[in-house]
């Protein structure tokens, strides 16, 4: 037993050796990588270490005390009544779609810009999804686009809080109200983001989180999970993650196995314990890019003043955007595309293929992720603010 639970982080020896005085000086700086998976979880080596050994010796590993330890804490957190911890985010919007029980021929709208996650989840939940443009400076759905898209079969909208921003919810929930939709909340990127000094994931009728390891909160592996004020809408979905079942070996509903694994819980504990102070320092990281970067080649995203954005990315636009990321591969600043290719000219969907959507399309292809995340350190920032400012 001791084999694999204690070794985990055997081979993470790199951050351990490193001595303050080891620091490279600006100058020196040689390789940021754009994000070190291994060097974030490294400061909860023992923690974690020690809440797995527990979760093991337990016995109990599926829906067990991690799992409800962490739907309580995260409910409370995002100030709602429940949290369903399941396998991962796109199931939970699966699961949240399919648990809203819309007839087949629904209609749901969905930002043409998102992960895919965002639009798969109602083609497998049986709907339909109908893109809508975002806001070129926000990169958020554009709320006076939705209505030219409601017909008579549309029921939902499904928000996205891309790169941690919180969507113009007021102006969403004006108009469902007005259309009687329900409005479902991808919180996948926003843990810990508010909107009017609430969270996301309180914001609408539900909302999906992932906890995919990049994530601002991040598992060692898969895992997802729902929250909603919806009583009624809680308990199907406590059952439909389950198979279908609320009580053991009674079926009520057609369900899936997608239960959050009690292991993944147990790391999702004791990590969820920085999630304030890793946004915090995100937070900090975002102000000096952008108060410090000043290229006129290089657009920003928009500040947020009023709302507390969780900088799940820090996202800027340039154009020729490959000649751009090569040289800041030459400086030895890593980068990545959220997201190179739109929806709808992937082959997945490849009956949008020659539809046109002008503003995602530019989005797609001028967009460029720079670093951001807790182990930045404030010579790393400085370094990377001056090589985008000499470009
Ligand atoms: C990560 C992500 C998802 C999917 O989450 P998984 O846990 O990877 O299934 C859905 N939507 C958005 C916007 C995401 O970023």
């Amino acid at each position: 037993m001791k084999g694999v639970i204690l070794e985990v982080f055997a081979d993470v020896k790199t951050f351990a050796t490193l001595k303050p005085t080891d620091k490279p000086s600006t100058k020196g700086i040689k390789n940021i990588p754009f994000l070190d998976l291994k060097l974030i979880n490294r400061p909860y080596e023992k923690d974690i270490n020690a809440a797995l050994k527990n979760a093991v010796a337990s016995g109990w590993f599926v829906l067990g005390e991690e799992v409800k330890k962490f739907e309580k804490t995260f409910a409370e957190y995002c100030g709602v009544k429940h949290c369903i911890g399941v396998a991962n985010g796109l199931d939970a919007l699966v699961l949240l779609l399919k648990a809203s029980q819309f007839p087949p021929d629904s209609e749901v709208i969905v930002p043409s810009n998102t992960y895919i996650a965002s639009i798969l989840a109602i083609t497998l939940a049986g709907f339909k999804p109908i893109l809508v443009e975002p806001d070129i400076d926000t990169y958020l759905i554009d709320p006076a686009k939705i209505e030219e898209k409601i017909t008579r079969n549309t029921k939902a909208i499904l928000v996205v809080h891309l790169y941690g921003k919180c969507c113009d919810m007021e102006a969403v929930m004006r108009v469902a109200h007005r259309y009687d939709l329900k409005v479902f909340e991808d919180a996948a990127q926003s843990h810990g983001a508010t909107y009017q000094g609430k969270k996301a994931g309180n914001l609408a009728d539900g909302a999906g989180f992932s906890f995919y390891p990049t994530k601002n909160l991040g598992a060692m592996g898969d895992a997802g999970a729902i929250t909603t004020n919806d009583d009624a809408l809680a308990e199907r979905l406590r059952a439909k993650r389950n198979y279908g079942s609320g009580k053991k070996y009674v079926f009520d509903y057609q369900g899936l196995n997608s239960r959050l694994d009690e292991l993944q819980a147990a790391i999702l504990n004791v990590k969820f314990l920085n999630l304030d102070s890793d946004n915090f320092i995100r937070q900090k990281i975002a102000n000096r890019y952008l108060s410090e970067i000043n290229n006129p080649n290089i657009i920003l995203p928009p500040a947020n003043t009023v709302n507390q954005d969780a900088w799940h990315l820090f996202v800027i636009r340039v154009e020729n955007r490959e000649k751009f990321r090569k040289y800041l591969t030459e400086n030895g600043i890593g980068s990545d595309i959220h997201y190179p290719i739109a929806p709808h000219k992937q082959l997945a969907y490849r009956e949008w293929n020659n539809r046109t959507f002008a503003i995602a399309e530019k989005i797609h292809e001028e967009v460029v992720s720079i670093p951001l995340n807790v182990t930045l350190t404030e010579k790393e920032i400085t370094y990377i603010i001056e090589k985008i400012n000499k470009y």
